[in-house]
């Protein structure tokens, strides 16, 4: 299929694959619950609320576990194939760069370019002032339907901004053409990231990006900003809902004006990365997407790998064994396993039971302290977070995690269908 998109006044033709309304990213480290997780979107296509499912694995992760790549293509085809789904699917290189992207080419139709390494480097003074020049409409009383005040941005303003993104731009134009060229534009999705940068971007900034990244013919279909709060990995959102909502509402009508203003694919929607467990936003979110009648994309990556551990848990006899046996790794690595995350977790050490404790756990209790059950007493925040970064540790344990994630397949699985489709999807699209 070819789709065209044109820009006025200067029209060109850009070739993408489109990418469905309701996307999931879903991450899955060990490669075992392709199948479970892709159950999730059939029940949510059933009941009403189309979810098309989208692999992602980051070369951080394919380095911890030992995975190629190809892997994730082999195991998304298999999980299809078996289940007879017949949407589309897609397999996404998360979190790649112009060095490490190469190995991800053939395998995947969807890249998320990460940029968030140039955002803050400035850029070309000649090519801010060409930015700027080319771009009065942004300079001024900027008016965008459906945001109560206008932006008002002046030319220095679009300076100050295009000086800290246009680098960023520039190398995901970059690594938007190495891949166009190795396979064809028609053949995959892009995806841009910020969200792994130290401050969120504000409404009027996201406009100004995505002018620049219309200059630089990418045809993005999804952006990841930084949003305002805490995306904690695998616990709820922490900040002020009222601002994120009011910031969410705004985005999405910025991403409305871009599309018709900078002949951006009809198709571009926000990517929320660490969008798994933030149950407290849903339903602002829900609501704005309704209002806008906008797509999104929601990563839930490591959320799959803790069903994996809280099915084990579940399974009690040696799954709860080596459930307890990667907890106790875990906090011998405490400084190791959470120093990559830093900015992604927040994790209370007092808070955290010691492993000769949590080896005297039941089933019960260990499920308790890790389901992501917030009316529960037991669930303890830090224990789940900690594990979360954690899975090199299984990772470690080899051939015998793989076994027990087969022995205990059922378990595992209804547990890792009912979180995606329980806690995220019905609250996010069908509620
Ligand atoms: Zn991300």
């Amino acid at each position: 299929m070819k789709f065209y998109y044109a820009r006025a006044g200067n029209h060109f033709m850009h070739h993408y694959l489109p990418l469905a309304k309701f996307t999931f990213g879903m991450g899955d480290r060990f490669g075992h619950q392709g199948q479970a997780q892709l159950q999730a979107c059939i029940r949510a296509t059933e009941l009403g609320a189309e979810i098309i499912p989208v692999w992602n694995k980051s070369k951080r992760e394919h380095t911890f576990i030992g995975t190629e790549p190809s892997s994730l293509r082999v195991e998304a085809d298999a999980a299809v194939k078996k289940l007879g789904w017949k949407k589309s699917y897609h397999v996404d290189a998360d979190h790649i760069r112009l060095e490490t992207v190469d190995r991800f080419i053939a395998p995947s139709d969807f890249f998320t370019i990460d940029v968030a390494e140039s955002i803050g480097k400035s850029a070309d003074g000649a090519d801010v002032r060409a930015f700027a020049d080319r771009h009065p409409e942004l300079a001024g009383k900027v008016f965008i339907p459906n945001i109560d005040r206008p932006f008002a941005i002046t030319r220095r303003e679009v300076e100050r901004v295009a000086n800290k993104f246009l680098l960023a731009v520039q190398a995901a134009g970059k690594i938007y053409q190495h891949i166009a060229k190795a396979k064809g534009a028609e053949n995959f999705i892009t995806e841009v990231s910020m969200d792994e940068t130290d401050s969120p971007q504000t409404p009027p900034e996201l406009l100004i990006i995505l002018a620049a990244l219309a200059d630089q013919k990418i045809p993005i279909q999804t952006i990841a900003p930084k949003f305002t709060g805490r995306f904690n990995k695998g616990v709820d959102y922490v900040g002020d809902v009222k601002q994120f909502e009011k910031e969410f509402n705004d985005q999405l009508a910025v991403i409305a004006f871009a599309i018709q203003k900078y002949g951006l694919p009809p198709s571009l929607k926000l990517s929320v990365h660490s969008g798994s467990d933030k149950f407290s936003i849903y339903e602002p979110m829900r609501k704005a997407l309704k209002k806008f009648n906008a797509g999104v994309h929601i990563k839930t990556a490591g959320t799959t790998w803790l069903e994996e551990l809280i099915g084990l848990a579940e399974a009690g006899g040696d799954g709860l064994e080596i459930a307890k046996e990667i907890y106790a790794y875990a906090m011998d690595h405490v400084g190791e396993f959470c120093a990559p995350y830093a900015t992604v977790i927040d994790i209370d050490k007092a808070k955290l039971p010691p492993a000769t404790v949590v080896n005297g756990w039941s089933s019960h209790q260990f499920t308790g302290a890790l389901r992501h059950d917030q009316k529960n007493p037991a669930f303890n925040p830090s224990f789940r977070q900690l594990l979360h970064v954690s899975f090199k540790g299984a990772a470690k344990k080899g051939d015998r995690y793989y076994a027990a994630l087969k022995k205990h397949e059922a378990v595992i699985a209804k547990n890792v269908t009912e979180n995606l489709f329980e806690r995220h999807m019905k609250p996010l699209l069908l509620e």
